[in-house]
């Protein structure tokens, strides 16, 4: 051992304490001594001995009291009890009392150094293992401490995934929802379509074989009609098709558009004349205060004011009054706001209207033929002006849609405002 042991020797008669020191000395002990019980107490106090001698009987105490002390302070020292007399009855009470070991005085030379090497072997694999103990919890404390954030990433990463996975669940639902209702809204006017041509074939190479010029003027007739159909069925599947494309730009971040100086209230006044021809049973009409001049895209706006007003005929089945109120706004935009006395939108539906694909699971709305993706493009040609659209619900049925566009439009890049607003496509 590189560093002395430290040992106690405590015995009232001073003779027996050089003796023993010296042979401890002797044996590369750094060794202590007192005669004092008092101060033997004192001592173990103060100092942590590796090893404490104690004869049992002390002047000025006990050496059980020494030995008491000593498990107090330091309960790891090693303590030896010299008795007087070869009594079993005083060695139990000290055994009793936490003693390593005893030895009977006078004690064998050769005796005192073994109990003594014996002791401090035994302290000394004590601190060993104590040593060990301490490095194995050190190391289960890291394992745990590797363990928990092992654990934690482990926790992340799952939560991570969930997320993922309940995207791709919705981006799914959405496509299926998509596919259900593009397939049906496309099959509609295709199937129209390809009755009406095949009925139209048949007539005409029945004109053309048969004798009366009577007949072929009547068969024409039907013809033409049957061709106005395919041609109006044509014209919504384009606008169909239009729409997905529009939809399909939008998520590709390829949507275009051309600022140029744009009077609102003068397009409000065009597409309600125009969807005026497309209706019998709604009246519609626009309220319009001073000029509403903004930069915008005219083409794109255009297309907003379209589907807001063709929602508003489509969702009033029984007519009614449609009414297009343009007004500026106080800081230079305008407001146009589409009413119409319809089925009226439901209150917790007034948000979700907007969302790609929507489509309301009202009955009233389900009847309307549609693929929720109108007020979706509408929204973002109006977000990219700067602007905002919302929708109310009626003051007593049907519903209003709000848009305002700002004067120019904000966050918008390089606006071309020199570009006459043209075709777009
Ligand atoms: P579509 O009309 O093709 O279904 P939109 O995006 O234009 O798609 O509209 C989404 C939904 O909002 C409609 O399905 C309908 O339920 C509701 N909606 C839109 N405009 C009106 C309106 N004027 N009155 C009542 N409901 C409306």
């Amino acid at each position: 051992m590189s560093e002395q042991s430290k040992v106690l020797v405590v015995d009232d008669e001073e003779s027996v304490v050089i003796t023993i020191k010296a042979i401890l000395q002797h044996d590369g002990y750094d060794v202590a001594t007192t005669t004092s019980g008092v101060q033997a107490r004192a001592m173990v106090r103060e100092v942590e001995y590796d090893l404490v001698l104690t004869d049992l009987r002390l002047e000025d105490g006990d050496g059980l009291d020494v030995l008491k002390a000593v498990r107090e302070n330091h309960p790891e020292t090693i303590t030896i009890m010299l008795t007087g007399y070869a009594s079993l009855e005083s060695a139990i009470q000290a055994l009793r009392a936490g003693a390593y070991d005893y030895l009977v005085k006078p004690s064998e030379v050769e005796e005192l150094r073994s109990t003594v090497a014996r002791g401090i072997e035994r302290r000394r694999l004590g601190q060993e293992l104590r040593k060990r103990v301490a490095e194995l919890e050190r190391a289960n404390r890291e394992i745990a401490d590797l363990n928990s954030s092992l654990q934690r990433r482990i926790d992340d990463a799952t939560a991570e995934l969930k997320e993922r996975y309940e995207q791709l669940k919705e981006l799914d639902r959405m496509k299926s929802q998509f596919l259900s209702i593009a397939s049906h809204e496309l099959k509609t006017p295709i199937t129209a379509m390809s009755g009406f041509l095949q009925v139209a074939l048949r007539r005409v190479r029945r004109l053309s074989e048969g004798p009366d010029a009577g007949a072929a003027a009547e068969g024409l007739r039907g013809i033409t009609e049957q061709l106005e159909v395919v041609y109006r069925q044509t014209t919504k599947l384009a606008r169909l098709v239009d729409e997905l494309l529009d939809v399909s730009r939008i998520q590709t971040g390829r949507i275009e558009f051309r600022y140029g100086d744009v009077d609102i209230a003068e397009l409000a006044d065009e597409v309600a004349t125009r969807m005026q021809l497309t209706t019998t049973t709604h009246r519609i009409s626009v309220t319009r205060d001073s000029e509403s001049v903004v930069t915008a895209d005219r083409d794109h706006l255009e297309q907003v004011l379209n589907n807001l007003l063709t929602n508003a005929i489509k969702y009033s089945p029984s007519g009614g009054a449609i009414t297009i109120d343009v007004r500026p706004e106080p800081d230079g935009g305008v407001l146009v706001s589409v009413t119409d006395e319809g089925i009226g939108i439901p209150e917790q539906e007034l948000e979700a209207i907007f969302g790609l694909f929507y489509r309301s699971p009202d009955r009233a709305a389900r009847d309307a033929a549609g693929m929720g993706l109108g007020l979706y493009i509408s929204k973002e040609i109006v977000v990219r002006h700067g602007g905002r659209i919302w929708a109310e619900r009626g003051a007593a049925k049907g519903s209003r849609l709000n848009v305002s566009i700002p004067r120019v439009p904000v966050g918008a890049t390089k606006p071309d405002v020199a570009q006459p607003s043209g075709a777009r496509r």
